[in-house]
């Protein structure tokens, strides 16, 4: 189920990376820790009285603008468009500035839920957060990131005014695609020609979230669904000048999705913002794969694919396990092959391992490279078991999870690849220390 997401905005210097962790902190703190997995800062899953959402700290996201102010601007934009909720902190300590002001000018417009957060109010009587209410924006909630105080009403205040999450309305065995990739790289191309193909049950109907829009299809009996992303909308309006990489919409779509297209232009190559966006679907566990598109412009020779694969999985060097594909939405080249490789990878994140079977893998590992030996004491694997599929999740109950060592961990993981695959997706492994 997708979450709702929530931004910070405000100008640099008012705590709201303090307040970011001091949110995600206490979250972190409950769920288990996953060594191996890479973390964004930028975009965190956080819970309050059993509301979840994703936020998104904008000071963090990379607009590409000199002048503080138009940074600002166009976080503030970001945050009305693609957020459920913003978090518009000031700094309590200094006042209201110009700043503050042109951003709560712009958030005023909006009609999506907006709290002011007074920060670095440490002292409720001696700090007059309560001038901010001339920004017209509400009551400033005082809270001090670096303290924790008040956050907690904060939270209150915010997970009241999230809207109710929303489910697809798909049935459970459809398999639902989210194509990302930055402006221009070929997506909506990509789209049209994979849906050209198939048999598209209704075009363009409403998605689930508000500005959501999917494309329902069905292929050799299986169902399917691109979730939407930024590209996508303008289908029948590709005329309009490429649009700004819209990482939120980015994010819904894995959110929702089973399996990513990472599509790649083939004459640009890796951006940060492709490593972020696919880092965020290998933490959620999303079946990924690495679509090199407009492979048409690229002269070739024998050793170019090649080449180019290498270069993609030095970048990527986390996704090991996605396939790369090569193609072309101009020329059709190999476009039949995307959708047989979804086919396999949501096959592979779905499939189960025999308890059996696992445990004589892992005795067999375990006898081929004993863990090492930390300070005399060594790990101990009793038991193994799979707990779960999407992404394929593996219990192993040991004597002190403290002994495991990432590199062993990741060996056990190449040892359950070589055996059983799971191409393409994600794997994790906890660990429980046995009584
Ligand atoms: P950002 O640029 O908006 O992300 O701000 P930061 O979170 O990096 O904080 C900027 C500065 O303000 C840092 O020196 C923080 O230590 C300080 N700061 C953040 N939150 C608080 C707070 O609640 N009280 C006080 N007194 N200082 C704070
Ligand atoms: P999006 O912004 O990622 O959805 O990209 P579009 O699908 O709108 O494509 C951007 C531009 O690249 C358009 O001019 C397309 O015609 C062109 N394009 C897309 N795919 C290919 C391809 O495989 N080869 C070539 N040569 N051009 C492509």
């Amino acid at each position: 189920m997708p979450k709702p997401i929530v931004a910070i905005v405000g100008r640099p210097n008012v705590g709201k990376s303090s307040l970011f962790n001091r949110i995600v902190g206490e979250r972190i703190a409950i769920v288990e820790d996953m060594p191996g997995v890479t973390r964004d800062r930028l975009y965190q899953d956080a819970e309050w009285q059993g509301r979840e959402f994703t936020l998104v700290d904008t000071g963090g996201l990379d607009f590409a603008e000199d002048i503080i102010t138009s940074q600002i601007r166009k976080q503030a934009e970001m945050a009305m468009e693609e957020a459920d909720a913003i978090l518009f902190v000031v700094d309590a300590r200094q006042g209201i500035t110009t700043i503050d002001e042109e951003v709560a000018k712009s958030l005023r417009k909006t009609d999506k839920p907006v709290l002011l957060v007074a920060n670095k109010v440490e002292d409720f009587h001696k700090i007059p957060y309560y001038e901010f209410y001339a920004l017209g924006l509400g009551e400033p909630i005082p809270v001090s990131a670096a303290e924790g105080l008040n956050t907690g009403d904060l939270l209150d205040s915010l997970v009241n005014v999230l809207p109710q999450p929303e489910e697809d309305p798909y049935s459970p065995d459809t398999i639902r695609i989210a194509v990302i990739g930055r402006p221009n790289v070929g997506k909506s191309s990509l789209v049209n020609a994979i849906l050209g193909e198939e048999r598209v049950i209704v075009s363009n109907i409403p998605g689930t979230t508000r500005d959501a829009i999917d494309s329902p299809f069905e292929r050799n009996g299986n169902s399917y669904v691109i979730v939407d992303t930024a590209g996508m909308r303008r289908r029948n309006r590709i005329d309009l000048p490429a649009e700004r990489y819209s990482v939120v919409r980015a994010l819904r779509a894995v959110d929702r999705s089973d399996v990513v297209l990472m599509v790649f232009d083939a004459t640009e190559g890796v951006a940060e913002q492709d490593k972020r966006i696919v880092g965020y679907a290998h933490d959620k566990g999303k079946a990924i794969i690495l679509v090199v598109n407009k492979w048409d412009l690229i002269k070739k020779d024998d050793k170019t694919m090649h080449k180019f694969e290498r270069k993609i999985r030095e970048e990527l060097a986390f996704l090991p396990y996605a396939p790369i594909i090569f193609v072309s939405a101009l020329t059709k080249q190999r476009l039949p092959k995307i959708l047989e490789l979804v086919d396999f990878v949501a096959d592979e994140a779905s499939k189960r391992v025999a308890t059996a079977d696992l445990n004589n893998l892992i005795r067999d590992a375990v006898q081929a490279t004993p863990p090492p030996a930390d300070k005399h004491r060594r790990l101990k694997i009793f038991y193994a078991t799979q707990g779960g599929v999407k992404p394929p999740t593996f219990i192993l109950f040991v004597n002190d999870p403290e002994l495991m060592h990432f590199s062993y961990e990741r060996y056990l993981e190449n040892k359950i690849r070589e055996t059983y695959g799971f191409e393409g997706t994600p794997i994790r492994i906890y660990l429980r220390q046995r009584e």
